[in-house]
């Protein structure tokens, strides 16, 4: 039984193909989803369909493979039993819990209210509808309404840079040309930071690299600026200070999904669950838990991030360890091959740092950056997709998605992963 079809699940249940065991892969949602896209479709760059792949679809014909679409909404592992939101329990001889991260507001005020998050397909397509809206609502009023046109994105990391130039490249280009009789000159895109660099993780190069990237695109970062409260109107800093901003995206937490709490035993900080050097827990060698949701360590001790690959490695080698065990054999322990970082800030920029201390910038770096996107997304048909809007893009100038879909609304009740759904369009607007 593997919970969750994300990066982890995945890599799971194809490593258990041609294993004789008959696998079930449960997942809330009816795709799986590349989520280092997701900020293309926020800016429309992409649809939602060429980042996110029917689940059935991958193991489509495999009468070894059961998919359920469900919300895994309690675990009971001394009965070996999952229960599904409709109530309904499955049992289980090995279970793989792959269930990912979810938003952390760190208990800031109106953060769960006020601001919007990116986590999800319904999230990214709610932020695109939002910021297209601001500027149709915009385009019929005089000038002077105060960050209507101001997008404010809270946190510098990986998401929040790669969100920033997006924007500034959309709102300068295509939104500037789609609105003659409006002075985009207005629009503001702006990245908050509490720490004194963005990029945290990267070599001090690359961080300057992206500011200085960042800034030629418009965008203003102000680092040290710790978020006290998000309002109706824009945020307060702790300094005391108000920034009006229709838009607030917030992109600065992120903690373990909320199933990782219906494991019995402590938890690392950020809510992730301990496991032993295979990705197994101590007290039950039959329940593995991977990517995101698991706290793992490195040679050293020091935590493992909550990245695409960690998911990806941990999902084979968990597939190898029930396959040793199928066949009498021991476990090994897992370890992580680092392959590298890398985020974009826009076109013809990125920053990549490989093994070996290898830095890659500018026009390369968004190379590389581009070929390690499309090997890693899931489907021919979504590359495809993904390389023609992208070589569309770079000679157009055209971000093409620039639709507004009405019908989005807030994120439906989840028994168990209340996400937080920032404001109604309605609400907001
Ligand atoms: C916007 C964004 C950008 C990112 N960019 C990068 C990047 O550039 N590079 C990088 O390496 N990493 C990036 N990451 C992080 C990376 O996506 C995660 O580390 C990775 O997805 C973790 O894999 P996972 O399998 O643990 O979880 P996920 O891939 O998130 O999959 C979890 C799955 O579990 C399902 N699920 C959750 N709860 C339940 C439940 N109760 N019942 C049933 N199903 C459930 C979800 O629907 C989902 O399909 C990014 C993440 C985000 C959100």
């Amino acid at each position: 039984m593997v919970v969750g079809a994300g990066f982890g699940g995945l890599n799971t249940v194809r490593g258990l193909v041609g294993s004789g065991a008959e696998v079930t892969i449960v997942d809330r949602d009816n795709y799986h989803g590349f989520w280092p896209l997701l900020y293309q479709v926020a800016t429309a760059g992409l649809s939602p369909e060429d980042i996110a792949y029917p689940i059935r679809a991958i193991f489509s014909g495999n009468p070894q493979v059961t998919v359920r679409h469900a919300v895994v909404t309690g675990l009971d592992l001394e009965a070996r039993k999952v229960r599904l939101d409709r109530g309904e329990d499955l049992a289980y001889e090995y279970l793989v819990l792959a269930t990912g991260s979810s938003t952390a507001d760190f208990g800031i005020a109106g953060v769960a209210e006020h601001a919007f998050p990116l986590k999800t397909l319904r999230d990214a397509l709610r932020l695109r509808n939002h910021v297209l809206r601001a500027f149709e609502e915009a385009d019929g009023e005089p000038p002077g309404s105060d960050g209507l046109l101001t997008v404010l994105l809270v946190g510098g990391g990986p998401t929040g840079v790669e969100l920033a130039g997006a924007l500034a490249e959309l709102i300068g280009t295509n939104l500037a040309a789609d609105f003659p009789h409006l002075d985009v000159s207005r629009a503001r895109v702006l990245l908050l930071e509490a720490t004194d660099h963005v990029l945290g993780g990267f070599s001090t190069k690359s961080q300057q690299e992206a500011l200085r990237a960042l800034s030629a695109r418009g965008v203003e970062v102000r680092l040290g600026a710790k978020l006290a409260e998000v309002t109706p109107d824009g945020v307060r800093l702790s300094d005391g200070s108000e920034i009006p901003a229709r838009t607030v995206v917030w992109t600065a937490g992120v903690r373990a999904n909320p199933l990782g709490e219906l494991v019995p035993g402590a938890k690392a900080p950020n809510g992730a669950v301990p496991v032993s050097s295979d990705l197994s827990l101590p007290e039950h060698p039959e329940v593995f838990v991977i990517g995101d949701l698991a706290a793992v360590t490195d040679k050293r001790g020091r935590p493992l991030p909550q990245l695409a690959q960690v998911a990806i490695q941990g999902g084979k080698h968990t597939a190898r360890t029930i396959r040793h065990r199928l066949a009498g054999e021991p476990s090994t322990a897992f370890r992580y091959h680092n392959h590298g970082i890398m985020a974009t800030i826009g076109r013809g920029s990125a920053v990549a740092e490989l093994p070996g201390g290898f830095k890659l910038q500018g026009t390369v770096g968004w190379l590389s950056w581009l070929v390690v996107h499309l090997v890693f997304l899931i489907g021919f048909r979504n590359r495809v997709l993904v390389l023609v809007n992208w070589a569309w893009n770079y000679v157009t100038f055209d971000r093409a998605s620039r639709v507004i879909l009405d019908d989005v609304g807030p994120a439906p009740a989840d028994p168990l992963t209340p996400r937080p759904s920032g404001p109604s369009l309605g609400q907001a607007l």
